[in-house]
């Protein structure tokens, strides 16, 4: 055995590789009498150890390679199965919501299906049960059944092409909701006084079906004080205050459109969901929906000091 490998050309270059410990379990040399010399041989030879060499070299790479594969494929695998896991959870909060007569239309069933509310509730908190969650600076994104409601409620203001205008946007939720219902030619607008929550729900909406909504611009998030309203898109055919107001700001009464409507909570400990339509004439009409409790639409340093 030693002297045919000493027969071989040594100047080959990887012959290292003939002598790792992994070849000696296919050494090739036991299959030529090494007392049988010239050139045939030798040739022969050659060309079986270039070829082991190959195979001793893909031996050496393809384990790497092939759990690089694996676990490249595990990782695609996992994703796909908790996107789709995060997506029929979320199926099933809106199919819920259906059940106990949350949710009445299509319409904001397939928006609610459409906007995972995984992608703006905090990660330490379970974003499909019914109850509304804390978004951090005092604040909370509604309860499902909430945003059910208020959906259901300005639907018919929500048509392709409309303005609407989201007041206290919080998570972006409901503002993203709004803009895959007026779709790229109509406008959504979210106000927040707290600058880090915008920041944190455009991220959100990033990451959500409305993100070519908002690259487009017809969605946009701001910083401002929302009982102002936002004059560069009004008149609005839908208002949605996510925050209980005293009484109803009259900017935000000025920058609804006749025919459209607003849905605010008004009220300080007891509040009433309340419906505002404004009818084409100008007239104002009102009607209590539902007893509610959300965060008190405020000043920025009230609501940071925990009102
Ligand atoms: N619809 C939102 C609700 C968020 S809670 C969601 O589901 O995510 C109400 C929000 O109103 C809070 O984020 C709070 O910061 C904001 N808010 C309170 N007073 C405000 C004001 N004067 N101007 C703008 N935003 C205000």
């Amino acid at each position: 055995m030693s002297s045919l490998r000493l027969s071989l050309p040594l100047s080959v270059p990887r012959i290292s590789l003939l002598q790792s410990r992994r070849y000696s379990s296919c050494d090739f040399s036991r299959f030529f009498p090494s007392c049988y010399p010239g050139e045939k041989l030798q040739r022969g030879c050659r060309r079986l150890q270039s070829f082991l060499e190959m195979e001793v070299l893909l031996r050496s790479l393809r384990p790497r390679l092939f759990f690089r594969v694996i676990w490249f494929l595990g990782f695609i695998l996992f994703l796909q199965f908790w996107i789709a896991g995060s997506i029929d959870k979320n199926k099933a909060l809106v199919e819920h919501l259906q059940q106990y007569g949350k949710l009445r239309s299509d319409k904001v069933a397939k928006i609610m299906e459409t906007i995972d509310r995984a992608l703006f509730v905090k990660k330490e908190y379970p974003p499909y049960v019914d109850s509304p969650m804390p978004i951090g600076y005092n604040a909370t994104i509604s309860a499902p059944h909430m945003h059910a409601l208020c959906l259901e409620l300005l639907k018919d203001h929500l048509q392709p092409g409309m303005h609407a205008l989201d007041v206290g946007s919080g998570s972006g939720y409901l503002t993203a909701c709004f803009a895959l219902m007026v779709g790229p030619e109509g406008r959504a607008v979210g106000i927040e006084h707290i600058p880090e929550l915008v920041a944190a729900s455009i991220e959100n909406v990033k990451r959500s079906a409305a993100a070519p909504l908002l690259e487009k611009g017809s969605l946009s998030l701001h910083v401002a004080d929302g009982r102002d309203g936002w004059p560069e898109a009004a008149p609005y055919d839908a208002i949605h205050v996510g925050a209980a107001a005293p009484e109803i700001p009259k900017a935000l009464l000025d920058q609804l459109k006749p025919g459209g409507r607003m849905v605010i909570p008004v009220g300080h400990y007891f509040q009433d969901l309340q419906v505002i339509d404004k009818k084409l004439d100008g007239s104002i009409t009102s009607r209590n929906v539902t007893g509610v409790r959300y965060v008190p639409l405020t000043s920025r340093s009230a609501q940071l000091q925990n009102y």
